[in-house]
């Protein structure tokens, strides 16, 4: 098998993507520690993403100027738009806040429950009086 064939579909001052274009030759995802060691020398700190054969979209982690495994892209948060890395679906009080990253949980009472439990409803008597909006938080 020859090695994989890719086109550069994004060259922005966050991330370079890549796109595979190869027809019977390896793919990116096998060719992954080549393609990476082709390709370090100008990320210059910038993520590393290619949109597979599926038309998947991934991350090619780099550590060293060397391949380093796969991962999913970072999620924008749906809050302040910022794809940290630490975006999840956050629940506060129980109830969907939506996908945010850590920063934006410290606009929830209950920080979405991250490093202490998840709010109680029954405890909060604003809750009650609409006083407290456990959707969007405080923010
Ligand atoms: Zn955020």
């Amino acid at each position: 098998m020859s090695r994989a064939k890719y086109d550069i579909l994004e060259d922005g001052p966050d991330v370079l993507c890549i796109v595979d274009v190869g027809e019977d030759c390896m793919s990116v995802t096998n060719d992954a520690e080549a393609v990476v060691t082709e390709l370090a020398g100008r990320l210059n700190g910038r993520r590393l993403e290619y949109i597979d054969t599926m038309g998947e979209r991934d991350q090619l982690l780099v550590k060293d100027g060397k391949f380093a495994g796969f991962a999913p892209i970072p999620r924008p948060c749906s809050s302040c738009g910022k794809a940290t890395g630490d975006v999840e679906e956050r629940y506060s009080f129980g109830i969907y806040a939506g996908k945010l990253c850590l920063k934006c949980c410290s606009n929830y009472r209950d920080n979405c429950g991250e490093g202490q439990p998840q709010g109680d409803v029954t405890e909060l008597d604003e809750f009650e009086r609409g006083g407290y909006d456990a959707i969007h938080g405080e923010g």
